[in-house]
């Protein structure tokens, strides 16, 4: 029997969909209130929107034309025929309701495509919008993915964020209102987070009852302030070792109901300045997988939680819509 430490996202797509699915990143065209001015324009300072980029982008391809070349090649690597559209870029809730509804009817129409995903801001899910993914989310599988980052909120500022710890909270209180389905981008390793930091971020996050949580380190990125920062020895970067202490931490105190999207973040090799080691994506998931499996621990186990809950389907899935 597979050693199961923590509820991959892998399993639950298994469970609701009952076979593989991939996720096709697609490129919207998408702005951000953060960079436009509305609410500033310098962008948060680990931010270069292109590194965020689908890998396959190319500027002007039609949504139908991207998922007829992303779902082509997954199906050809993959042999899977059932994709998710997945815009990533920008922040993918933000703008003319009328513009992202035709975005997002189009990357749903496409043959085989069972679900969209959407990263946003926590600021950026105001009434009409939401009532709107409440509708969606009635007729096809919808997940939202907030960019929490941290529930520090001397980080938050330091960070550019220009939003709060509160602001987060109510964004998970509107979504689970509605059923929506959601997930939290968090942060790990931004100057002057600690191990307490990251005690802190899982017990709020575990407070808004998240449905899924993505972890990644922070990378220095081409062309962003943490960039100039970084370069000016203003501080100093984790270790590949002590990232993956602080992700087990982290897992060790998250409820093993929570899906774990993601355990690591990586951007295009050539806009990466540091650290190095955020490149080896298998390595660092080999390490923390190894170390868990070293210490015997798993998600939730500091919450008294066994390891076998971890197996167990999802009793209440924030979902109410059928495919089939
Ligand atoms: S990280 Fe997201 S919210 Fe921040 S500037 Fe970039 S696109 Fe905007």
């Amino acid at each position: 029997m597979e050693d199961t430490r923590i509820r991959n996202l892998n399993s639950f797509f298994r469970q609701v969909f009952g076979r593989k699915i991939y996720k096709v990143g697609l490129w919207g065209g998408f702005s951000c209130p953060n960079r436009d001015g509305t609410l500033s324009s310098n962008g948060c300072t680990f931010c270069n929107p292109l590194s965020s980029h689908p890998k396959s982008f190319v500027e002007g391809k039609s949504i139908t034309q991207q998922l007829t070349d992303g779902c082509r090649y997954i199906t050809w690597r993959f042999s899977v025929n059932s994709f998710i559209s997945y815009f990533q870029d920008y922040t993918t809730t933000y703008g003319d309701l009328l513009e992202l509804d035709a975005l997002y009817s189009e990357a749903l129409s496409y043959p085989g495509v069972v679900g969209l995903s959407l990263c946003t801001r926590p600021d950026c899910l105001p009434e009409s919008v939401l009532d709107y993914l409440e509708d969606l989310s009635r007729r096809t599988f919808l997940w939202l993915e907030v960019g929490v980052q941290t529930s520090d909120d001397g980080i938050l500022r330091d960070m550019n964020r220009c939003h709060t710890s509160l602001d987060t909270v109510n964004s998970f209180r509107a979504l689970h209102e509605r059923n929506i389905f959601s997930a939290a981008h968090m942060i790990i390793g931004y100057p002057g987070s600690t191990r307490e930091t990251v005690l802190a971020d899982a017990a709020f996050i575990r407070n808004t009852g998240t449905d899924g949580v993505k972890l990644q380190n922070l990378h220095i990125v081409r062309n962003t302030t943490i960039e100039s920062r970084f370069s000016a020895d203003e501080f100093e970067l984790i270790s590949m070792d002590e990232y993956i202490n602080m992700v087990i931490l982290f897992l060790e105190h998250t409820e093993p109901d929570v899906v774990i999207l993601r355990l690591t973040g990586e951007a295009p090799d050539k806009l990466t300045v540091a650290p190095q080691w955020s490149l080896h994506k298998m390595t660092i998931l080999n390490e923390i997988h190894g170390e868990m499996k070293e210490r015997d621990t798993w998600q939730g186990k500091a919450l008294g939680f066994s390891k076998s809950t971890i197996r167990e389907p999802l009793a209440n899935i924030r979902t109410h819509w059928r495919t089939d």
